[in-house]
This record gives C-alpha cells, sequence and structure tokens, in this order.
C-alpha cells in the first residue's frame, strides 16, 4: 500500500545520495562490472543508474516493486550472514512511491527485455524493451509527491557533494569495476577498471595523495568462527580470507601532512558495506590524537572484514549503521592499528 511505501520511504530515503546508495548496491549485488549514472539537479530531478548486471525477467521485475520481495534472503539463518549488500526488498517500492521511477531490464540470455514505467508508486505501463543486457533505472523528481520531505533538500551543489562522495567511495572499494558518474554538464568521475585499490587512488586522487597514504594491514583474533566476505578487490586467487574467528583490517592511512577539513575524508567498510560508525570514526580520532590539529581529520580508506557473527548491519534501513558484538575490541583495534602504522612511519 502506498502510504506504508511512502513511510519506508521516510526511512530509507533521505536525500537523492540515498537513492543512489540503493540503486548502486543493487546494481552491485546483481553482479555489475559496468555502472554509469547521471545525475540532474543534485539528483532532485535525475538520477539513472544504469548497470551491466545479470538483469530481471518479466516477473522478477514486476516483483522487486512489491515490499519486502527481496530476492536475497531465502531463510532466516541467511540474515546472519548476509553476504549480498541488500536484503529488505524495501528499497525500490520506496524509491518508486516517492518519484517518477523508469526501469529497463534485460538478461543476457533473453532476447526481450521488460520496460516498466511507475509514477507515485503506480504502475503506469509494462512493455517489451530492448537494450543491452543489464538494468537501467531512472528515477525522476524525487519527492514530487511528497513536498514536506522536499523542503529538506539542500542546495543542488550540497545534494550534488553527497552523491560525488557516495560514488567516489564504492569506486574506491571496487577498483576492478567500472564506475562513471556524470550530471547535465561535466563527467564528474570516470573510473575504468584497474587492479589494485591503490591504483584507483591514484586515478581519483592523484599521485600526491597516493604519496601520503601508508597501507594498512593487520590481523587479530576475536572469537566466533564464521568467515567474512572477501573484500571485493579480492575475489581472485591471490586472496586467503582471514583466519577463522578473526578482525582483519586493511587498507590506506594518511601520513600527518594530509589532512582534511571534515570527517567526509573517512571511508570504512565493514565486510563490504560502506559505514558511516561513529565508534570507528572516534578509533581513527584517537590515533591522530596530538599528531594532527583536532581540527583536522585524516584520509582514511580502510575494509574490516569479520565473522558476520560479530556484525549486526541490520539496525537501520539506510544501512550506514552497524552494531558490533564486540566494540570496544573494535575500537581498539582500529586505533592501536592505526598508532602503530603512523609511529613505525616516522622519519
Ligand atoms: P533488496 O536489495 O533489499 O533485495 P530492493 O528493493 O533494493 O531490495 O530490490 C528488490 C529486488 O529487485 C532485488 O532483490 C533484486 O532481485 C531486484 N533488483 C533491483 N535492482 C536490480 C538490478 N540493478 N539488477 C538486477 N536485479 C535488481
Ligand atoms: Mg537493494
Amino acid at each position: 500500500d502506498q502510504v506504508a511505501n511512502q513511510i519506508a520511504a521516510g526511512e530509507v530515503v533521505d536525500r537523492p545520495a540515498s537513492v543512489v546508495k540503493e540503486l548502486l548496491e543493487n546494481s552491485l549485488d546483481a553482479g555489475a562490472t559496468r555502472i554509469r549514472i547521471d545525475v540532474e539537479a543534485g539528483g532532485r530531478k535525475l538520477i539513472r543508474m544504469a548497470d551491466n548486471g545479470h538483469g530481471m525477467g518479466r516477473d522478477d521485475a514486476l516483483l522487486a516493486f512489491e515490499r519486502h520481495a527481496t530476492s536475497k534472503i531465502r531463510s532466516s539463518e541467511d540474515l546472519l550472514s548476509i553476504a549480498t549488500l541488500g536484503f529488505r526488498g524495501e528499497a525500490l517500492p520506496s524509491i518508486a512511491s516517492i518519484s517518477r521511477l523508469d526501469l529497463t531490464t534485460r538478461m543476457a540470455e533473453e532476447s526481450t527485455g521488460t520496460a516498466i514505467e511507475i509514477a507515485g508508486g503506480k504502475i503506469l505501463r509494462v512493455d517489451d524493451a530492448g537494450g543491452p543486457p543489464g538494468t537501467t533505472i531512472a528515477v525522476q523528481d524525487l519527492f514530487f509527491n511528497t513536498p514536506a520531505r522536499r523542503k529538506f533538500l539542500k542546495a543542488e551543489s550540497t545534494e550534488l557533494s553527497h552523491v560525488t562522495a557516495l560514488v567516489t567511495h564504492y569506486a574506491l572499494a571496487h577498483p576492478e569495476k567500472h564506475f562513471e558518474l556524470h550530471s547535465a554538464t561535466h563527467a564528474l568521475l570516470i573510473a575504468p577498471p584497474v587492479k589494485k585499490p591503490a591504483e584507483r587512488i591514484f586515478q581519483i586522487f592523484g599521485g600526491d595523495t597516493l604519496q601520503q597514504l601508508i597501507p594498512v594491514a593487520a590481523e587479530l583474533r576475536m572469537e566466533r568462527t564464521g568467515l567474512p566476505e572477501p573484500p571485493p578487490w579480492k575475489r581472485d586467487q591471490s586472496y586467503t580470507p582471514p583466519s577463522p574467528g578473526h578482525l582483519r583490517i586493511s587498507g590506506f592511512v594518511s601520513k600527518p601532512e594530509l589532512q582534511k577539513l571534515n570527517r567526509n575524508s573517512i571511508y570504512f567498510f565493514v565486510n563490504r558495506r560502506l559505514v558511516r560508525d561513529r565508534l570507528i570514526v572516534h578509533g581513527v580520532i584517537e590515533a591522530y590524537r596530538n599528531i594532527i590539529p583536532p581540527t583536522s581529520f585524516p584520509v582514511i580508506l580502510m575494509f574490516l572484514e569479520m565473522p558476520p557473527e560479530e556484525v549486526d548491519v541490520n539496525v537501520h534501513p539506510a544501512k550506514t549503521e552497524v552494531r558490533f558484538r564486540q566494540p570496544s575490541f573494535v575500537h581498539d583495534f582500529v586505533r592501536d592499528t592505526i598508532r602503530n602504522v603512523l609511529v613505525s612511519a616516522r622519519p
């Protein structure tokens, strides 16, 4: 029912960047290796996500707009070890209830695809469609039917900067995939596939930033025994998962000279999910205490891998919050690992 969808939408979608996040995670879940995003008016007027993922058949495409119709959970045990990024089946119906949405999708093995047009949650049209394999979703006029929500949107440039930051995070976490972000007038990000995270950092931020970053890798025993998903760039033979029951940190931290003015420079992924967590940020800031001024922030790109039972990613529908079973353990490990690296990198 549309009211329920609009209420759920309030939880999932608070600004264009959250639409981008949900669509992007769906594309990654669908195995896409090429993702192109177009936005107009900071995402207010248009957000279009085009991927080359596995696409959907017609029934699945229609089902995707029913609430809780996730194709990603088959049992309640699955909830404990979620390997895909989405799992609630709320995003698409929510987004469709507060925008005009066009979906085109085709599975590689089928000659005809499907086009669906929805406005304010109502299906207006279902048709055959051509086009390349994969899925394209265009979200137009976000919040057109919820004026109260629309009022909370910030300036176009602000919304656009949130979208750009978000896409940048995901591009950093998936160096082996092709990402593009365009506004009506500019190419904001073009990142063809590379092999290593360091190459991606070079690609996006340039050599000067890369020079200022120190690689980090550390692992420590936790307790439980499940194995986490490998970080996205390591699904090849060279990747060895952490030992059972271990917490692993890998990534990059900045030398003291590289300082930023806000905490948007701190990027953390926990078992492949982008996370904004106060505890982790606190651990990072502790590590830099007396090393950089309290008004600046370091640049951090870090991937935590831990047994899935050690972290609850199901705290909030927007999914950037997590709850650790052993919060102080994680906090201290983050702090101490970064501290060690900074101390040993001292000239
Ligand atoms: P969730 O991701 O939590 O399962 P969503 O509402 O985000 O829920 O998506 C609903 C369903 O639509 C997904 O489970 C998936 O089957 C399908 N889907 C959404 N986006 C794509 C995409 N880009 N490619 C293929 N399938 C998709
Ligand atoms: Mg999803």
